[in-house]
């Protein structure tokens, strides 16, 4: 079989099989190969390589319709030198996302804009691109939705589809105290999830101060016993990355306070 022939047979297979990546990018590697710029191996892997990556565009772009995401996040844009606190390789090894087919969950604790979101970003659209569901929320409006669910007589329903994401993000917890009622619902999705599915969530409070936040310290217990029983914790201790232009500005205590009180409870929660 002559070359043109032999890649004429190649894109037929191609597109048999589906693989509009690879047929894409099939005349470029032969190039190359023919060049020597490549090897035979190179060139294989290539071909391969643009069909995954395509594929992980296209599951990104629908789970941007589905998920809620508020934006594209990656761990290549997230500078660690500006955030010294944080171990490194703890985040990496959670961008793997093993702790997802284990079902535990992640809580990444610190003040405001250290990053918090965008690493439970980039958990997520890592997921996604992995063909993993995935939905986020702030829990100001996953409590809202549950309350709205409840008074439509489909709380049922409502849980059933908060259960379903392989990975499920419930972003700012402590910005906003939750009525009594938020708390029960809260407590009745993370008990639904709890070992069925993962949960990463973030929080500007230590876990002390979540009693106040969910307004009831034995609820507030409850829910961390169930989150923190597989869960991995990321506290981060540093300055604001939004505020990195203004390094001599005091903020209010918020910021200050739970590195102030010593020993935190994260610490000791392996
Ligand atoms: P938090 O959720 O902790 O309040 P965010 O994750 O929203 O903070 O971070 C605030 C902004 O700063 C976002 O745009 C985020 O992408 C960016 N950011 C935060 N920390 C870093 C970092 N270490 N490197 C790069 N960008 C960062
Ligand atoms: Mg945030």
């Amino acid at each position: 079989m002559s070359a043109s022939t032999t890649i004429a047979s190649i894109k037929s297979h191609l597109t048999d099989l589906g693989m509009p990546g690879s047929l894409e990018a099939i005349d470029n590697l032969m190039e190359r190969l023919d060049s020597g710029s490549l090897s035979p191996a190179e060139a294989m892997d290539n071909l391969l390589a643009a069909q995954v990556a395509l594929r992980r565009e296209r599951r990104l772009i629908s789970a941007m319709r589905s998920s809620r995401l508020p934006g594209i996040k990656r761990l290549d844009t997230f500078d660690f030198s500006f955030q010294p606190s944080i171990d490194r390789h703890q985040i990496m090894s959670l961008h793997e996302l093993t702790f997802i087919g284990r079902k535990e969950n992640v809580i990444l604790l610190g003040p405001a804009g250290v990053g918090k979101t965008h690493l439970a970003v980039s958990m997520a659209v890592t997921a996604a691109e992995m063909g993993k569901r995935v939905y986020f929320s702030t829990l100001a409006d996953l409590v809202l939705s549950l309350a709205e669910a409840e008074k439509q007589g489909r709380l049922r329903e409502k849980l059933t589809f908060l259960k379903g994401p392989s990975l499920l993000v419930v972003d700012e917890i402590g910005y906003m105290p939750v009525t009594a009622g938020g708390t029960n619902l809260f407590f009745q999705l993370v008990n639904a999830r709890y070992e069925r599915a993962s949960t990463v969530l973030t929080s500007n409070k230590s876990f002390k101060e979540w009693g106040e936040i969910f307004g009831d310290s034995v609820a507030a217990s409850a829910m961390l016993d169930r989150l923190l029983h597989h869960c991995h914790i990321v506290n981060i201790k540093g300055n604001s990355y939004r505020l990195r232009e203004y390094p001599g500005l005091s903020l209010p205590q918020e910021q200050a306070s739970p590195r102030r009180r010593g020993k935190r409870k994260s610490q000791e929660v392996k």
